[in-house]
């Protein structure tokens, strides 16, 4: 054995780091009281403190799960550290899942106490009535906007509560293998599974989402997490900048375009992350209004397959380095990332070469495995052209789902992502579809998300989705769903005739529908599963 010193890898220390040698760099939120908070890691880091304070005062033991309903604030990072840090549970909610769902996944975590943001007072209020386990509430606010009245028995203020608690203490030096947080997948079909992070595997996945390749956070960048708290822990940001000193910049409620552009100019956000349909209407309103931006130059675009033409937009109008990024709520969720290397480099690639390669969804960050296979579990080559299902492993991807202890989630010690994809001789992995989105033509297989990205690069096209509908003779076909850009107008021939020359004939959609809008999910994506349920009827041109 070696003689080196043995540390657990603790939450509570990124803070105390952060707080120790960054501790005057900012924290600045948009709240939703309607005003810009600042204030320091220093700040942060006492705040979290007192909040330990108030957890052990409120009788939440070791390991006991705390949810939060918030957006991405400096009151949620309190709870981030407070609540992890002090050996406690933090389950964050996603606030635009329905009541019942909401009700359902505090009973299923069994949570103490609800910190929430005052905006969505009356949807605990709904919420409430049936989650009889649950103690007490905290709206995330001061003593002045407490309401007059609520039908919530134990309705608590969080300044009060961290008012009256001291500064001073001292983080428990935990397990490592320690539960920190709780965060619950999508989940289209059926209940959603929760995913049970430990210090461990978040401190680790801070330091790999700190890489240059990946998020390249470091003292001198501003970050802005559009990607909300409740979404996988904001892709790991809020544990990455303060790990790296980063300037953290919360957006809070507000994610239009107009909110996001004057918080990106009045604090000189050098690099943010978000799902693809944040940047869609972020740029539209931008191009819009003729606006630029003065010192974004970066960002992580991940959780949906990133349109070729948005991310040629961003760079070629506004200079803005696209870094396509994959993973999952079960992978913390960093799994790769699509970056040019040197050699790439060396080799003079065209543009349009070099451009393909970051429409991938990239290589494997140190700390991730991965491997694609066939149906019968058999390893296909990296070739760029097999495609197989992707199978993960790493330091901080799920061994098995919250609560079921017993069900063996991994094949041989590999996680199943439920994602088709190919990689390549580099090691480049491409995401075809996920594998329930797959369109199955004639017994082959069809990627929506190529379908896509050609309409996407139309100038017509606002949004695009592709869904397999029924066909009786070749099993599925494409069926492609278009918003149009206002004022813009375009034709099912004319959209039809755009994919020539640019797929396999047969690839391409059987019929052309434009829609007003499409439906989008909790966490920002197309939800294909409505789209299908919506469109299984569907009549295709010449089907009788
Ligand atoms: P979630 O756990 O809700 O974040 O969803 C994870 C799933 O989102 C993955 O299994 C993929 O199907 C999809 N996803 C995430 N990132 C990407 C990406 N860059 N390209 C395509 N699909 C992605």
């Amino acid at each position: 054995m070696g003689n080196m010193m043995s540390q657990p890898l603790l939450i509570s220390s990124i803070l105390q780091h952060a707080a120790r040698h960054y501790g005057a760099n900012e924290i600045v939120s948009r709240r939703v009281e309607g005003d810009v908070h600042r204030y320091t890691y220093r700040d942060c880091h006492a705040r979290a403190q007192q909040l330990a304070n108030v957890l052990q005062a409120l009788g939440v033991d070791a390991g006991q799960r705390v949810a939060t309903l918030a957006w991405n604030g400096y009151r949620h990072l309190e709870l981030y550290y407070g609540v992890s840090g002090s050996g406690r549970v933090i389950h964050t909610l996603n606030p635009r899942l329905h009541v019942d769902q909401i009700a359902y996944l505090l009973n299923h975590a069994e949570d103490q106490y609800v910190f929430f943001d005052m905006t969505f007072l009356p949807l605990v209020e709904a919420v409430a009535p049936h989650c009889p386990a649950v103690k007490g509430y905290v709206m995330l606010c001061g003593g002045a906007h407490m309401p007059p009245s609520s039908s919530l028995d134990n309705l608590l203020c969080y300044e009060e509560l961290l008012d009256a608690q001291a500064v001073q203490y001292d983080w428990p030096a935990l397990d490592e293998h320690a539960a920190s947080s709780l965060c619950y997948t999508s989940g289209t079909t059926g209940h959603p599974k929760g995913v049970l992070y430990t210090h461990r595997a978040t401190v680790l996945h801070a330091y790999a989402a700190a890489l240059p390749d990946a998020l390249n956070m470091s003292a001198r960048e501003v970050a802005l997490p559009v990607v909300p708290m409740f979404h996988v822990n904001a892709w790991g940001m809020p544990y990455a900048a303060p790990l790296t000193g980063a300037k953290l910049v919360l957006p809070g409620a507000a994610m239009d375009g107009a909110s996001l552009y004057e918080l990106f100019e009045q604090e000189q956000v050098t690099f943010a992350a978000g799902v693809p349909t944040v940047w869609l209407g972020l740029m539209n309103y931008v191009t819009q209004q003729q606006l630029r931006f003065s010192t974004f130059r970066r960002t992580i675009i991940g959780g949906a397959a990133c349109p070729p033409a948005l991310m040629g937009l961003m760079r070629s109008a506004h200079g803005i380095d696209v870094v396509h990024g994959w993973g999952m709520t079960e992978t913390s969720p960093l799994g790769t990332t699509s970056t040019l290397q040197a050699r790439h480099l060396d080799l003079a690639l065209a543009p349009e070469a070099q451009q393909k390669i970051l429409e991938k969804q990239g290589h494997a960050v140190f700390g991730i495995d991965m491997k694609i296979v066939d149906a019968d579990g058999g390893e296909l080559p990296w070739d760029g052209m097999a495609r197989g299902d992707l199978l993960v492993r790493g330091h901080w991807v799920m061994q098995h789902y919250y609560r079921h202890d017993n069900d063996d989630a991994l094949q041989d010690g590999w996680f199943a992502t439920g994602d088709v994809a190919t990689i390549d001789a580099d090691g480049y992995m491409q995401i075809a579809d996920r594998s329930k989105d797959v369109i199955k033509s004639g017994g082959e297989w069809i990627g929506s998300i190529d379908l896509e990205n050609i309409a996407m690069a139309h100038p017509a096209v606002a949004m695009a989705a592709c869904i397999g509908v029924p066909h009786p003779k070749w099993d599925e076909r494409p069926l492609l769903l278009v918003v149009l850009k206002p004022g813009a107008r375009l034709e099912r021939a004319q959209m039809l005739a755009f994919y020539e020359g640019k797929i396999a004939k047969w690839w391409t959609p059987d019929d052309v529908l434009f829609v007003d809008s499409l439906p989008i999910g909790a966490t920002g994506k197309i939800l294909k599963n409505a789209l299908r349920a919506s469109y299984c009827g569907y009549q295709l041109p010449g089907v009788a």
